[in-house]
C-alpha cells in the first residue's frame, strides 16, 4: 500500500477511535439516542473524517443495524448498548470500530468477553495468520466466559470506498485456511450472546446503500439518487436524507430504489433467541510488517 494512502487509513482510525470514545461519554440515561448519534457524526466531519456509515445505536437482542429513525424519540434507559462508528478519508475506511456500555450493570461479564476475545484476535493478527486461527481465538475466548460467539457476524475487509470487501473474519473456527497478506485492512468484530448465536433480520431498515446503477424516471427519486452519489456506494441512513427532503418523499424513493434492485436496506440484526443480549468490541486493523491497530488510543 502507498505511504499516502495508508496515511488516510490510518487518519480515518484515529478519528473513528476519538468519536468513539467521545460516543461512549455521551450515552447515559435519559440522553436521545439521535442525539448521540448525531453528535457523534458532526464530530467526526469537526475531525477531518466522513462517516463510513450512519452511527450504530443497538440494544440488547440487537446486535447491530439500528440507527435513529428521522425524529427518533428513544432514550437510553438500562440497555446493553452497542455503539459502533464507522469513518474514512477520501474513501479510504480506516476506522470501523465499537464497543458496549452496559447501562444495567449486569452484564459486565458479557461485556468483558467480547473485549477480551477482541484482544486474543489481535494477539494473532500477523501476516499468515489464517482466517480460522482468527475465528478460534474469538471463539475460546468467548466459550471461555460462558457465552456463544454470533456464528453469522463476522469482520471482515475494508478497502477504499468498501466497508465490506470480498472476505470475512469469522467468530469461530471455520477452518478458513485463508492468510492474512501483507497491506490487508480488517476489522476485526466479535460479538458474544446470551442466546444460541445467530442473528436474523427483525425490524424496520433505516440504514441503506446503493448497489447498482439503472436509468430512474421518476423526479422526486432521481432527486434522491442525486444526494446518494455523495456516498458513493457507502451506507447511509433514512435520517440523513430528510434534512433535504420532507419524508414521505424520502420513503417514496427508497422504496422505488428497492424494487428497481438500485438499493439494499438492512435492517436491525437481532438475536433468534428472544430475551438474549448481546455485546459487541471492533477494531480496524492494517497488517504489514508492522501490524497497526488503527482505531486503538
Ligand atoms: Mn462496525
Ligand atoms: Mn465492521
Amino acid at each position: 500500500m502507498e505511504e499516502e494512502t495508508l496515511r488516510k487509513y490510518v487518519e480515518a482510525g484515529r478519528i473513528a477511535a476519538e468519536a468513539l470514545e467521545f460516543g461512549k461519554g455521551l450515552v447515559r440515561p435519559g440522553a436521545k439516542l439521535l442525539d448521540v448519534a448525531e453528535k457523534i457524526e458532526a464530530k467526526i466531519v469537526m475531525m477531518g473524517g466522513m462517516p463510513a456509515f450512519p452511527v450504530n445505536i443497538s440494544f440488547n437482542e440487537t446486535a447491530a443495524h439500528y440507527t435513529p429513525s428521522p425524529g427518533d424519540e428513544t432514550v437510553f434507559n438500562d440497555q446493553v448498548v452497542k455503539l459502533d462508528v464507522g469513518v474514512h478519508v477520501d474513501g479510504c475506511v480506516g476506522g470501523d470500530t465499537a464497543l458496549t456500555v452496559d447501562l444495567s450493570g449486569k452484564y459486565s461479564d458479557l461485556v468483558k468477553a467480547s473485549e477480551d476475545a477482541l484482544n486474543a484476535a489481535l494477539k494473532v493478527v500477523q501476516v499468515g495468520t489464517t482466517l480460522g486461527q482468527i475465528g478460534r481465538e474469538i471463539e475460546d475466548a468467548i466459550m471461555s466466559h460462558g457465552f456463544k460467539p454470533v456464528r453469522n457476524l463476522s469482520g471482515h475487509g475494508i478497502g477504499e470506498w468498501d466497508l465490506h470487501t470480498g472476505y470475512s473474519i469469522p467468530n469461530y473456527d471455520n477452518k478458513d485456511d485463508t492468510p492474512l497478506e501483507d497491506g490487508m485492512t480488517i476489522a476485526v468484530e466479535p460479538f458474544a450472546s446470551t442466546g444460541v448465536g445467530l442473528i436474523h433480520d427483525k425490524g424496520v431498515p433505516y440504514i441503506h446503500s446503493i448497489i447498482g446503477r439503472k436509468p430512474v424516471r421518476n423526479i422526486v427519486t432521481r432527486q434522491v439518487m442525486k444526494k446518494l452519489d455523495a456516498y458513493n456506494g457507502l451506507p447511509f441512513a433514512t435520517r440523513w436524507l430528510t434534512k433535504d427532503f420532507p419524508l414521505f418523499k424520502v420513503n417514496f424513493a427508497l422504496k422505488e430504489l428497492n424494487q428497481l434492485d438500485i438499493l439494499k436496506s438492512y435492517p436491525p440484526l437481532v438475536e433468534r433467541a428472544s430475551g438474549a443480549f448481546i455485546s459487541q468490541a471492533e477494531h480496524s486493523v492494517y497488517v504489514g510488517d508492522k501490524v497497526i491497530v488503527m482505531t486503538r488510543i
